[in-house]
């Protein structure tokens, strides 16, 4: 498919209004994608003409619908080329997929003074709920240190690695920084060491082609809203002789075979890790957003958004005194950076007034900015429908800025 920037822009409705006056720049990819008419249109058309429970029926809409679900899963299956589509649990996110295993995986797998390793570059959601978990089990948390330019260092994961350590827990691409991990590598090195891991692709299943089967990762969560599809949808990938032998995380209708007040069985994979009637309208939206995604070609994509990074890196760095956080070799178009001793917030707010929407703050990586010694960054993430005018106009806007403030 031919790459026509303008034909993709007018795809996003949102894009098209002006803030303030001013059209909208959108940068702040990395906490919520937009939504592609396409996706809007499936949604709405759910809503309007195909709504109903699915699974418990034998109505039309409602086998109709489950068909439809189902085959998202299917989708959602060939799109990171799983082996078995009931691999493919649907959750209400990167959060509640990293949570269902912390919780799942745990009750199983982790005993006293068992070790799980994760990073300092991980997003709250991939470290809070293995804090819990080895509160709960009296395990040990253990983390790989980064660089200055923001690569974790692999020689110290090495040395973390020890028979003791049953889950390493990394993110695919760091959310604050932009670091693409060699997660192949780590996920080899784990696996040597005969741990399990879990990938949080919240900022990689967008950016490149994700293929769990070549990583042999155990686990890969994602969300739909970062990747051009609904909120409260995600997915957890988990292979299939490990979910088997996880137990339920919650319990409540359709993850049950029988109930009685004696004794419950559990349904079959996936159904046993859905416990409640599913986001169906999110996951059918999800896997319209996948074939949108397909269409468009995660190559082209890629290549894409690598020439907004290369170009918004050299334009912002001739600022005087800005300063990007996460320098590493290998980065999808996210930039973090700070100007002076400007406050990010300060920053933020007067970006927003010419229409410029990026995200200032933590973004949810305390430990990471502890690590930097700063409060936070400004954070311009990009992706396929962002412009190289748009990165003009970021570059301006940060030098209006910097003279106001400083
Ligand atoms: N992990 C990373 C790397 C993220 O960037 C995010 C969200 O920003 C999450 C996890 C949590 O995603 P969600 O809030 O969609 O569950």
């Amino acid at each position: 498919m031919n790459f026509d920037i303008t034909n993709i822009r007018k795809d996003f409705p949102v894009l098209s209004q002006q803030v303030y006056g001013k059209p909208l720049v959108y940068m702040d990819n990395g906490a919520t994608t937009q939504k592609p008419q396409i996706v809007i249109d499936t949604i709405n058309k759910l809503h309007s003409k195909q709504n109903s429970s699915i699974h418990r029926g034998v109505h039309y809409l409602s086998e109709q619908i489950t068909e439809q679900y189902e085959n998202a899963r299917k989708i959602v299956q060939e799109f990171i080329n799983a082996e078995f589509s009931q691999e493919i649990i649907f959750t209400s996110g990167t959060t509640g997929s990293i949570n269902a295993v912390a919780f799942s995986f745990g009750e199983a797998y982790i005993k006293p003074n068992d070790e799980v390793i994760i990073s300092e570059m991980e997003h709250h959601s991939n470290i809070v709920p293995w804090q819990m978990m080895c509160d709960r089990k009296h395990a040990k948390l253990r983390v790989i240190p980064i660089s200055d330019d923001g690569e974790l260092i692999l020689d110290e994961y090495r040395k973390l690695l020890n028979s003791k350590t049953k889950l390493v827990a990394i993110n695919q691409v760091s959310n604050s920084l932009g670091t693409v991990n060699p997660i192949k590598e780590i996920i080899d090195l784990a696996h040597n060491a005969g741990a399990k891991v879990l990938i949080d692709g919240a900022q990689g299943i967008q950016h490149g082609k994700v293929d769990v089967q070549a990583l042999d990762c155990d686990f890969y969560a994602f969300s739909g809203h970062k990747l051009y599809g609904p909120t409260g949808i995600g997915i957890l990938y988990g292979k299939e002789k490990l979910l088997f032998d996880m137990p339920p995380y919650q319990g409540g209708g359709d993850m049950v075979e029988c109930v009685s007040f004696e004794k419950t069985t559990y349904n079959s994979l996936p159904f046993k890790f859905e416990a409640g009637t599913s986001n169906y309208i999110g996951a059918i939206g999800l896997a319209s957003a996948i074939d949108y995604v397909k269409a468009i070609g995660l190559e082209n994509i890629a290549a894409y958004e690598h020439k907004l990074l290369t170009y918004a890196t050299q334009k912002l760095m001739q600022i005087d005194g800005l300063r990007i956080y996460g320098n590493a070799r290998n980065k999808i178009s996210i930039i973090s950076f700070l100007v002076g001793n400007i406050h990010p917030y300060d920053m933020g707010m007067i970006l927003d007034k010419m229409g410029i929407a990026v995200r200032t703050g933590t973004h949810c990586t305390m430990p990471l900015m502890d690590r930097y010694e700063i409060e936070g960054t400004v954070r311009a993430s990009m992706v396929f429908y962002n412009t190289f005018e748009e990165i003009d106009k970021l570059y301006d806007g940060v030098v209006i800025a910097k003279s106001m403030l400083e």
